[in-house]
């Protein structure tokens, strides 16, 4: 029997490092640089690289790794852990070698790559040398991949990709696209598309526009064209056909990780809340001894906790079973609670701050926005809430009876019949 709530001293006391590393090194980043996936603006160098090296020399750099690939692999209960300090500071991630889309595109070329491939564009990536992009989503729909048009065709030695993508995070600063094409229409749905990298110096890419979503500081969604982009036909990645096996590969990982992130946003606005309603009286006393403020605060940490839990479960079920695939009502689960979390604790912080609450002076703003970012990034909240109503109920079976087994009637009569004697006993003994 195995059950606990603890984390071991040892990992604590790394924890503890990191909170007190991110804190006081990298949360002031965000206010003097742009965006952490620009590695070529002035300052990246000086600020961030020396902190990189401090987190390696912590062997603290890519923990989402296994040892193989030059992470310590710690698995995804730690870095549930980890990942929770890090959604604190929005360079936090790029600092400790774990920001996605990175993540989920190293993992398929891990899983996916030929040695030429991993040379080429796994190991810049794995060292934050470059940075990269996943374009799957088109201007005509992303929440359903059967209505993606943009098309590769062989020609000879090379693939010769056409069409358009949208919302390509990073486009602008990424050294490659992992790109997902038509190879095969008239195969089934799920087996006409193919992955492909394509360096983002390919003659015929063009970003028509970089769009930026509601509170975004640099706008970074490409909105791109591919105009006969050539690739050579060993830049698929992963076999023919075979798109939607990778893809999945890369959303399992990066849903739970943008998930143990946001738990650190929703604290972050928790901690804020607290502190305020400490601070600031109104009518005579202070707004916490209110109730329906401290209904609030209430409300805020219950669901904040309860998400953890589900969070911190569901990386044990992935540390458990090594296999996305069997964990995934769990990671849909988590991935349809976690804008609702978010959404409700950063509205609470902000209204509770009242006027400067709303301004551009404080974070809630902007978290409530990254809540509906965290609603669609990796697939609409609905979608998800389909996948885990899915499984849950394909561990049902209904019933073809007119009443069901479990209607009162039918179970009161079982259990007379099942405990007949005693219950002729007990009228006896009610009727004398
Ligand atoms: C910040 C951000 C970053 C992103 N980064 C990337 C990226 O790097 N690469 C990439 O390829 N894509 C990226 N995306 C795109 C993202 O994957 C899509 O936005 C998402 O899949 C939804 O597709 P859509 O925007 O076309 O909306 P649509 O497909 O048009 O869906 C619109 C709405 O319809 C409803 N809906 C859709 N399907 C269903 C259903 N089955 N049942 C009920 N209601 C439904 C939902 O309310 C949904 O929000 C990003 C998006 C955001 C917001």
């Amino acid at each position: 029997m195995s059950w606990g709530f603890e984390t071991d001293a040892d990992f604590q006391k790394e924890l503890d490092w990191v909170e007190a590393f991110v804190r006081e090194e990298v949360e002031p980043l965000q206010h003097v640089l742009g965006s952490p996936y620009d590695l070529n603006q002035p300052g990246f160098e000086r600020l961030v690289r020396p902190l990189q090296q401090r987190v390696k020399e912590r062997k603290l750099w890519a923990c989402h790794l296994g040892a193989d690939l030059g992470g310590p692999g710690y698995g995804q209960m730690k870095l549930a852990l980890l990942n929770e300090i890090l959604g604190r500071a929005s360079f936090a991630p790029v600092v400790f070698g774990c920001q996605a889309p990175d993540t989920g595109n190293a993992e398929i070329l891990a899983h996916f790559g030929t040695p030429a491939q991993k040379k080429r564009f796994l190991e810049p990536l794995l060292e934050n040398r470059i940075v990269s992009c996943f374009a799957m989503t088109e201007p005509q729909g992303g929440a359903d991949p059967k209505v993606l048009t943009t098309k590769a065709v062989r020609q000879g030695d090379e693939w010769v990709i056409s069409g358009q993508k949208w919302f390509a995070s990073n486009a602008r600063f990424a050294a490659f696209y992992i790109v997902m094409a038509v190879t095969d229409p008239e195969a089934p749905p799920y087996q006409r598309m193919s992955m492909f990298i394509v360096p983002a110096d390919t003659p015929g890419i063009e970003i028509k526009r970089n769009v930026g979503w509601g509170a975004d500081h640099v706008p970074s969604h490409g909105y791109l064209e591919f105009h006969d982009v050539r690739v050579p036909a060993d830049h698929m990645l992963g076999p023919q056909g075979g798109a939607f096996v990778v893809a999945q590969v890369r959303l399992g990982g990066g849903r739970i990780h943008h998930a143990m992130r946001t738990i650190g946003q929703a604290r972050r606005a928790l901690d804020m809340m607290c502190e305020r309603v400490l601070s600031r009286f109104t009518q005579g006393e202070l707004l916490a001894k209110k109730q329906m403020v401290q209904e609030k605060i209430a409300d805020s940490w219950i669901e904040l906790e309860q998400f953890r839990l589900l969070v911190l479960r569901t990386a044990w079920l992935c540390d458990r079973h090594n296999d996305y695939k069997l964990v995934r009502k769990d990671i849909a689960a988590v991935k349809a609670a976690m804008p609702k979390v978010l959404h409700d604790i950063a509205s609470r912080a902000l209204h509770l701050h009242g006027s400067i609450g709303i301004s551009n002076e404080m974070p809630f703003a902007e978290q409530v926005l990254a809540s509906y970012f965290l609603a669609l990034a990796d697939g609409p909240t609905e979608v998800h809430k389909v996948t885990v109503a899915q499984q849950v109920l394909s561990g049902y079976r209904g019933t073809t009876e007119l009443f069901p087994a479990y209607h009162v009637p039918q179970v009161e009569a079982a259990a007379r019949a099942k405990f007949a004697d005693v219950v002729a006993e007990i009228e006896e003994a009610m009727q004398g």
